[in-house]
């Protein structure tokens, strides 16, 4: 009775209050978002309102210590704006039950989760995801995950992930698209598209939050959380262009990074969350910080938690991810005049538009349907689109001799710990997935020949000797299936395996956890135990090929002088072993293109393709020259550069066309070339376009990625393939951090990596 009571007086005072205004109608939807929000924020609580800044994690997961107790009862007090990383539809609607029945204004909660490469149906880990290079197939994997998870409940994906990283010692490079900032862009405009549709308030659209904003993969050392340090002509230049590509398609919402910038951590950064995000961006969406990054900063050392929340605050985050900083110091500060109650309101209001726009105070229950998870989580249709798309993601690094495809006969001898191993395929931040029903390699290959060939496994070698080490990179609960026997037995019987195979596939690389948050390397190279292995398989003659898993560059130039087929297949998801299975035996030609550039050792990082000139380059051809720039020991290319991926087909270019030499202004270059492919198999390559601005009032990068397609050409085929360029793609922030384009001589480049290219030059005038 007393509820009832209480809810009537609500809804009177909400529609006393929402029918004040009488232009309604003429406003636009954002408009009166901001209006509906305002005046149930009139009737709120203080207490209250910062409740709604509030995000404890469920306790379903956690990624550091803390997990908020007695949740029900915040969230009858109206202390909980949002939760995440809770699982299963009839849970959230339970907990969503108490928030509109229990609370008194009754506001509905947001539900969030790390959705990073699909929720049960897992696609690859994002860094393969950037190896396919084709925005419709990035696009179609994030609607899929949105549909399934919005199915279970969830409306808000911590994804995408946009963080450009030139150092594969970061674990994290596994969970971004690489080194480059064209591309980046590209596949976050993708995502967000992917996981928002045009309507955010259907049921099966979610809202995206780009992360981590910002510099979060350029920590020193590439050690996680660690300091970054970096010039803002670079940051605008380079880092900060696909966060700001998301914030262009409309993502609804950002998370803070971690690390520092400019030596203020960016959950406490007004000029990067402000000045930046919203004013210069026209960011509209709201801000939620990392998990616990509120209370990093006492750590970081800019005060006591009281002080860093107030910051945070005053700097433009709305949303604090567990930590409850907000929630037990904002009242303080405010009493105290530290801050001021619209500042609180302000941060308040974004969430409830969000939460508008979501279409939650019409149907707070509208995303968690059982009925519709069990059609479409994790069905037929999506798993065999994650097959497609997976194998698709797959880099072909060598191929000598063509010993790749493979046939469906005679005996295949699998070894490798990553071999028969089902919950490693799904690679790292994969909250959602179900990780016994992947289907692993030895599955996959065991299917796809059925009776036609005979597939003998063994594992042949831990993934790595040490066993302190394995249980740290096992803390997520992807095991390794540790096998305790010596090294050098584990071998023995690997070859006993292998002695009358007619091909030995050996799949070695990274466990899933090896890379991923918390996981910096500092050797990545491949363990020398599996190492070790592939010596021995090597030396019995018969033909090997390699499947690498990895979630990162690694330094393979031992494996690249010795192995002679290598296929990176980095963590492919749920349907990993069928879609290896495809490009082992042809099914599917490769045509995946690395994101990211393999390094020749880990003493070259960080290298990219997108490098400056300096004073003193070295002279094409050359490896080393007295007082140039390079190594003594090592050449300055990189293993595999960036763009680079083989197919089982040839693909030749032709001469680079231009429409013109002689531009004026606004103009538009057309630059076209023949591509024709001359090898057996049908088959898609990347066509590249790189320019170079070879004079400029600051210095410019060597080559920039500024266009692809990923053409499919049959066998013998040519087509012509063409790009336009217009001066809006020679544009670049200058030292006065202006965004402009200075007329003079640019290179045109286009080919298939980002090493292998045909150039040509234009004259572009005022
Ligand atoms: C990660 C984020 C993630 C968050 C919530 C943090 O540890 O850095 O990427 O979204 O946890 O799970």
């Amino acid at each position: 009775m007393k509820k009832l009571h209480q809810f009537l007086v609500y809804m009177v005072l909400l529609s006393l209050v929402l029918a004040c205004n009488p232009s309604k109608e003429n406003m636009s939807l954002e408009e009166l978002y901001t209006y509906k929000a305002d005046s149930i924020i009139s009737i709120m609580t203080l207490e209250e309102k910062i409740g709604q800044l509030n995000l404890p994690a469920s306790g379903d997961f956690t990624t550091g210590l803390a997990s908020s107790s007695n949740i029900a009862e915040m969230i009858k007090a109206g202390s909980v704006g949002g939760l995440f990383n809770i699982k299963t539809a009839e849970k959230i609607r339970a907990v969503q039950k108490i928030a509109v029945e229990e609370s008194r204004l009754k506001i509905p909660l947001i539900f969030g989760m790390d959705v990073i490469h699909g929720y049960e149906t897992l696609f690859p880990i994002p860094i393969g995801m950037s190896s396919i290079w084709d925005m419709e197939l990035v696009e179609k994997s994030a609607r899929i995950a949105a549909i399934e998870a919005s199915a279970d409940g969830i409306n808000w994906t911590f994804s995408p992930m946009t963080d450009i990283s030139r150092d594969p010692r970061w674990g994290r490079v596994s969970e971004g698209s690489g080194e480059d900032p064209y591309l980046g862009a590209q596949i976050a405009k993708a995502m967000v598209k992917g996981y928002q549709g045009d309507d955010l308030s259907l049921n099966n659209t979610i809202m995206a939050c780009v992360k981590h904003f910002a510099l979060y993969g350029a920590p020193e050392a590439g050690r996680d959380y660690n300091t970054v340090d970096m010039s803002r002509i670079r940051m605008y230049n380079e880092y900060f262009l696909p966060y700001k590509a998301a914030v262009d398609a409309g993502v609804g919402s950002v998370m803070t990074s971690f690390n520092e910038i400019e030596g203020v951590p960016a959950s406490a950064n007004k000029w990067l969350m402000t000045d930046v995000l919203r004013d210069q961006w026209g960011f509209n969406g709201f801000v939620v910080t990392d998990y616990t990054s509120i209370n990093e900063m006492v750590e970081h050392g800019i005060g006591d938690l009281q002080k860093v929340s107030e910051l945070s605050l005053k700097a433009g985050v709305d949303m604090d991810m567990v930590g409850e900083g907000f929630l037990t110091t904002l009242k303080k500060s405010l009493d105290e005049g530290k801050i001021t109650e619209k500042q609180i309101e302000n941060a308040c209001r974004r969430i409830l538009i969000a939460k508008y726009k979501l279409g939650l105070f019409d149907d707070p229950y509208r995303y968690a349907d059982p009925e519709r998870a069990k059609k479409e989580v994790f069905n037929a249709e999506h798993r065999q689109v994650a097959r497609e798309i997976a194998a698709q993601s797959f880099v072909l690094l060598k191929n000598k001799d063509k010993i790749l495809p493979i046939q469906k006969k005679g005996t295949i001898a699998l070894i490798g710990p990553l071999a028969d191993n089902k919950e490693n395929m799904a690679g790292t931040w994969s909250v959602a997935g179900r990780f016994d029903q992947a289907v692993s390699l030895s599955e996959g290959l065991r299917k796809a020949v059925g009776d036609k060939a005979n597939v003998i496994y063994a594992k042949g070698a831990n993934v790595v000797v040490d066993s302190l080490l394995e249980s740290r990179v096992s803390i997520f609960g992807k095991p390794t299936y540790r096998d305790n026997r010596p090294a050098e037995m584990l071998i023995q019987e690997a070859l006993a395996a292998a002695k009358n195979a007619d091909v030995i596939v050996a799949a070695l690389g990274e466990s899933a956890e090896m890379s991923g948050e918390s996981s910096s390397r500092t050797d990545i190279e491949l363990p020398e135990n599996q190492r070790d292995l592939l010596k021995a398989l090597l030396k019995t003659g018969k033909p090997v090929v390699m499947v690498l898993f990895t979630g990162r560059p690694l330094a393979l130039t031992w494996e690249e002088e010795n192995v002679p087929a290598i296929l990176n297949v980095w963590f492919a998801g749920s349907e990993a072993g069928d879609a290896i299975a495809d490009v082992l035996f042809g099914d599917v030609n490769p045509s995946g293109k690395l994101s990211a550039t393999f390094p020749q050792n880990v003493g070259q990082i960080p290298i990219y393709y997108n490098h400056k000139n300096t004073g003193r380059p070295l002279a094409e051809g050359q490896w080393f020259s007295k007082f140039r720039s390079n190594y003594l020991d090592v050449s300055n290319e990189p293993l595999y550069p960036f763009g680079f991926g083989l197919s089982y087909t040839d693909f030749n270019y032709g001469e680079i066309k231009l429409s013109g030499t002689a531009l004026q202004g606004d103009q538009t270059l057309t630059v076209s070339v023949e591509l024709t492919n001359s090898g057996k198999y049908d088959g898609k390559e990347v066509v590249q376009l790189y320019i170079r601005d070879v004079v400029g009032s600051v210095t410019r990068p060597v080559k920039e990625l500024k266009g692809f397609q990923k053409v499919l050409l049959k066998s013998g085929e040519t087509k012509t393939i063409t790009f336009e360029i217009t001066p809006e793609d020679l544009k670049f922030y200058n030292s006065d951090l202006n965004f402009v384009w200075e007329p003079g001589e640019f290179e045109i480049m286009v080919g298939g990596n980002s090493r292998d290219v045909k150039k040509a030059k234009v004259d572009w005038k005022e």
